[in-house]
């Protein structure tokens, strides 16, 4: 391509092609990482940075054992040699007050011409011991020239093969250089309101921060760009939603009475509140669109009975949909207990069903013989059709996508809605995740719970953990044992590319990782299941077919199995409660939250449970998580640390990512955790949006 053609106006929408350097080929590299246009270029932001200007001595470089930038001077003239298979080594020595270093170059002969002794650099690598030397192999240079300093921060980009980190730099340092930008999603007054930098000057910051106040500043400006889009669109449907009729629903105080009468227990305090909510909602001629959150074992489900029950009750139709097999089927025995003198019916509809009881399933959903209809995903099938469908509930709701939601409320009109999560969410961020919805909580567990008593451990107590799961196991007991990965060797130890020693997040936070080996759920399976010969061991993760992953927790479930290694796929509402030990491997791996859910497992019965951590070789801020996670057993309280107690680290392995996880959200940038304050700001930015279109 010529010149010429390469100087015409570079807009936001241009194709990247329109950059000198980039051609059909590169374009065709850049589009597997989904940039296509000088926009895409420039929203790819550095996952990222290096810290160059942190400038140690050799020997503290050494001692740290991270990737770090240093001055130092050449201390001789380099030596270039070609070993076996044409392989070239081009050697020098460089040095500053604290030692000397051996610094080689691998098949970059260039160099050579490069450094000449006595000349300072700024060198950006790992120091290793060698024998009685320090080496380094293959540092960033750049030379130090007086009167001109050197950037503290360079970023550094998810890769993708064919495009180094020098490629992607150069690429994007080009287009801040020719591109005009002209467009600016957040309004004058709002930015001014907020004390928001502007777009142009945020993507400049972005990519090239000479400081952290800079980078935050930049950080902020997208961070609220997205939560405002995002505040944006709930806000809207918040108001489109109001309009909506919904029938209404009333029953007798007799017909309450009997449900009430017909429960194995006495509602909590909470429980009967929230039933009231949904009562009141319900009969109230608007549309329902309410979500129920309580911690594990806060007893939800009988709040969603009654909510089916008024449906139920009035001659119409409800839908209970579940994440899981097992989970739909546990659902099912329930209520058709709690439901059989009380005349309604319930019908089940699993995929997994003999194709005569689908069908038969299927005839009473749709002729209204049945009255409540509990599944899962497959309720949401084309082929079923409700007979008079006015509720639609969702259990575990953070397992389904907001659409899955949609989809079953559209399977009615003016459908009253109940969405159902166990993680405790604080309220301020229930009302921000689940904006469009009215909130619920049963914030009070059932008279007469177990504490889980829970532990962390190190490898050093591994014989006497296996030596207790055992005794569990013996004395008829099930354990869960959590791995984070399914199979192979996983190392957290990244190749070179993406390496994160010594990189620096977006608020100047050292990237933590951990060396330790990774637990795997079928390797541990096989050792315990060799170790222990007599008890029978069983493996669950999210690889199985599903078929196979349901015989599985079935056999759980029935007591055949007596300990289960799983990833995280048990995490979801099953209640087996002859299971009092829950073993946590890695720790240090799982959000607060995560943890919190995996740990309401068990202590679901009338034994004493423990739930043990093991983490072995965490850092100190991991530590401090989990211990305090050990602390306390109030999921709310859990849930409000998880947002208290971020630090170093967890941007990557955030725990902010459990609440993502909801399917709710998805963000880029902003973590709700960090940015609580954005997101308040970003919700009245768009109240007021909104009401000036207006
Ligand atoms: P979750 O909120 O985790 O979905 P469930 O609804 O599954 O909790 O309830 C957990 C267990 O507690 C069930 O065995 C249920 O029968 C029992 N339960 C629920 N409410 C009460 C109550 N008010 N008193 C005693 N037990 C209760
Ligand atoms: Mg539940």
């Amino acid at each position: 391509m010529s010149d010429k053609i390469k100087n015409k106006t570079v807009t936001m929408t241009s194709p990247i092609t329109v950059l000198a350097g980039v051609g059909e080929k590169r374009a065709e590299l850049f589009a597997n990482l989904g940039v296509f246009t000088v926009s895409d270029l420039l929203r790819y932001f550095p996952r990222a940075y290096q810290n160059r200007g942190d400038i140690k001595t050799l020997c503290e470089a050494a001692l740290s054992g991270e990737t770090s930038s240093m001055i130092l001077t050449v201390g001789c003239e380099p030596k270039s040699v070609t070993v076996k298979r044409g392989m070239n080594l081009t050697k020098f020595t460089a040095f500053d007050e604290s030692g000397k270093c051996q610094i080689t170059f691998f098949n970059q002969p260039y160099v050579k011409q490069l450094f000449h002794e006595g000349e300072i650099y700024r060198f950006y690598g790992k120091v290793m011991r060698s024998k009685n030397l320090w080496t380094m192999a293959s540092p960033d240079f750049e030379p130090t020239v007086i009167a001109r300093s050197l950037p503290d921060f360079y970023a550094v980009y998810s890769l993708t093969a064919g495009l180094s980190q020098k490629i992607i730099r150069n690429t994007v340092s080009l287009a801040l250089a020719s591109v005009v930008i002209d467009d600016e999603p957040i309004p004058e007054y709002i930015r001014r309101e907020n004390s928001l930098i502007s777009f142009a000057e945020a993507v400049n910051i972005i990519h090239n921060p000479q400081n952290l106040k800079r980078l935050d500043d930049a950080r902020r400006y997208f961070v609220f760009e997205e939560l405002f889009a995002f505040a944006l669109k709930i806000t809207k449907d918040a108001k489109e939603r109001e309009g909506i009729p919904g029938i209404p629903l009333n029953i007798s105080d007799a017909d309450k009475r009997d449900f009430v009468k017909a429960l194995p227990f006495t509602l909590t305090e909470a429980q009967a509140r929230v039933i009231r909510e949904i009562y009141a909602d319900m009969s109230s001629g608007r549309a329902m669109s309410r979500l129920v959150s309580g911690d594990v074992g806060s007893g939800k489900t009988v709040c969603a009975a009654a909510s089916l029950y008024l449906a139920a009750k009035t001659g119409h139709q409800g839908a209970l949909m579940a994440p899981t097999e097992i989970l739909a089927v546990q659902h099912f025995h329930d209520l058709s207990e709690l439901f059989k003198n009380l005349e309604v019916k319930c019908t089940l509809l699993v995929g997994s069903m003999k194709r005569s009881d689908k069908i038969k399933a299927l005839s009473e959903i749709a002729s209204g013989e049945s009255d409540i209809v509990i599944g899962t995903h497959a309720l949401l099938s084309e082929n079923v059709k409700f007979a008079d469908l006015v509720l639609a509930v969702t259990d575990e709701q953070h397992r389904f996508g907001v659409n899955q939601r949609d989809a079953l409320a559209s399977k009615g009109k003016n459908m009253h809605v109940l969405v159902m999560s166990a993680t405790p969410i604080p309220r301020t961020l229930a009302m921000s995740m689940y904006g469009d919805l009215d909130h619920s909580a049963v914030d009070m567990l059932p008279p007469g719970r177990q504490k889980v008593s829970t532990f962390l451990v190190d490898e050093g107590y591994r014989e006497r953990l296996n030596g207790f799961v055992y005794k569990q196991a013996l004395e008829g007991h099930q354990v869960y044992i959590v791995c984070p990965s399914i199979e192979g060797s996983a190392y957290d130890i990244r190749d070179d590319e993406t390496d994160t020693s010594g990189l620096v997040d977006f608020f100047g936070n050292k990237i933590e990782i951990s060396s330790s080996r990774l637990k795997n759920a079928v390797e541990y399976a096989e050792k315990l299941s060799a170790k222990f010969p007599d008890i029978n061991v069983g493996c669950l993760h999210g690889k199985l077919p599903a078929s196979e992953k349901e015989a599985v927790m079935a056999d759980f479930v029935s007591g055949k199995i007596n300990v289960l290694v799983s990833t995280t796929v048990i995490e979801v509402g099953v209640n087996v409660p002859n299971a009092t030990l829950m073993v946590i491997e890695n720790a240090e791996r799982f959000g607060l939250s995560q943890l919190h859910q995996l740990r309401g497992r068990v202590g679901r019965g009338k034994d004493k449970s423990w739930c043990i951590l093991v983490g072995d070789n965490i850092g100190e801020h991991s530590k401090k998580r989990l211990d305090s996670f050990c602390a306390t057993t109030d999921g709310y309280r859990i849930a409000e640390a998880d947002l208290a107690i971020r630090g170093p680290g967890d941007f990557l392995s955030s725990s902010g990512r459990d609440l993502r996880q909801h399917g709710a959200l998805e963000f880029r940038m902003a973590d709700l955790c960090d940015d609580m304050d954005l997101l308040y700001r970003a919700f009245d930015a768009a109240r007021h949006e909104l009401e000036k279109e207006k």
